[in-house]
């Protein structure tokens, strides 16, 4: 395997996150412990919400949200078409079906219309997901699931840091999740946390993520604490490891440092970019705070050359890029449930025929940023 020279993603790891880690692990306390409990506390302040409690990824969030909320067989769940396979997981893994409502063709977030016209008497809730860190409509999201009685849980897996016309994405819905992937604004290697203002399913969820079980381990092994706990539910092992935690909080610390260097790349990107002709841009609305996870351009039709010999030819030269994302539908154990065929969310569709993600990390140099652009626009243009 040869290196890229511009990879598509590096993590933001200093010494200082080092330290934190190694002191955790000098304290002897490795499993979830006060550093979980801090950084439930720092990223609740951090994202308005009342509570958080942190597991070990978005995907172990999203599922315990909708078995806390007991959605399962005979319930519909509607998510996007255009988002990583676990969104739409989740929903199978309880039991129920998931719908799927296509996306906006600006900003590849999902169509509030659409959410609409795909909700019928058996939907019980609806995850949007902030596509690249740009939110979702969430006005109108919001709006329809007051209406229709329904859950919103946000996967906000690119989008911790994003905030909707003022409002700090985590203090929307009646959930959200986020995660710590190696790959995401803030990392703790594997790791992921639900924030939400109703205590009773941050409860809920407390007592799922660990086994089921009515006491945490910090309790447990308390002085004062006893020995004694009861199972009163079949439950997971999804908590977050004090490790991790330990990495999270100083990742937090630098979260928005983090963002504006994104930000910056960004603009970089635009200035570059914006009048290729065959390249359409992302499309963000300035009333909101985007996160900037993903730079994604797409190859237009009319583009002499096509997207898979675009990323073909960047690879050539030492770039690395990526897809986001391969729709729902296109994939083998969806096609199977046979609920989709191609051709039934066209905008989605249309998307991911163009989409490239451009490299983007918080220390991505000028330099490389123009040099991705140089290559890019020769690419495009034929050359
Ligand atoms: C990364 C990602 C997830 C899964 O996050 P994990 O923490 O790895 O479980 C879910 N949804 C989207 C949109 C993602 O990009």
């Amino acid at each position: 395997m040869t290196a890229f020279r511009i990879p598509f993603f590096k993590p933001s790891i200093a010494e200082d996150d080092i330290a934190a880690v190694a002191e955790t692990l000098r304290s002897g306390w490795l499993t979830s412990g006060p550093n979980v409990k801090a950084l439930e506390e720092e990223l609740a302040a951090y994202c308005g919400a009342k509570h958080v409690n942190a597991v070990n990824s978005c995907t172990a969030a999203m599922h315990l949200a909708l078995r806390a909320w007991g959605i399962g067989p005979g319930d519909e769940v509607i998510t996007t078409p255009y988002t990583f396979s676990a969104t739409a997981t989740v929903i199978v893994h309880i039991g129920a079906t998931p719908v799927l409502a296509d996306v906006c063709d600006g900003d590849a977030n999902i169509d509030p219309e659409q959410i609409e016209r795909a909700i019928t008497p058996r939907t019980k809730a609806i995850i949007p997901v902030h596509f690249a860190g740009e939110p979702c409509d969430m006005d109108a999201i919001m709006e329809i699931a007051k209406r229709r009685g329904l859950k919103v849980l946000e996967d906000a897996a690119h989008a911790v840091g994003s905030a909707y016309r003022g409002r700090a994405i985590g203090s929307i819905g009646d959930a959200t999740a986020f995660s710590f992937y190696a790959t995401k604004n803030m990392t703790t290697g594997e790791g992921g946390a639900l924030a939400t203002d109703d205590s009773e399913l941050s409860d809920r969820v407390r007592v799922l993520t660990l086994h089921g079980m009515t006491k945490d381990a910090w309790n447990r092994y308390d002085v004062g604490g006893s020995w004694r706990y009861d199972v009163g539910e079949f439950g997971f092992k999804d908590n977050l490891t004090d490790l991790a935690a330990a990495l999270g909080r100083r990742q937090l610390q630098k979260l928005d440092l983090f963002t504006e260097r994104r930000t910056r790349v960004a603009q970089r990107y635009f200035a570059h970019l914006r009048n290729e002709e065959h390249l359409q841009l992302p499309a963000f609305s300035e009333e909101n705070r985007h996160a900037w996870h993903l730079f994604m351009v797409r190859v237009k039709p009319s583009s002499p050359v096509g997207r898979d010999d675009v990323i073909r030819k960047l690879a050539e030269r030492g770039i690395q890029t990526s897809v986001h994302f391969i729709p729902i539908h296109y994939h083998s154990a969806y096609k199977r449930l046979g609920y989709w065929k191609q051709g039934d969310f066209p905008v989605a569709e249309g998307i991911f025929e163009g989409a490239i993600s451009l490299p983007m990390y918080p220390d991505m140099t000028d330099a490389e940023v123009d040099e991705v652009c140089g290559a890019l626009l020769e690419i495009v243009g034929g050359e």
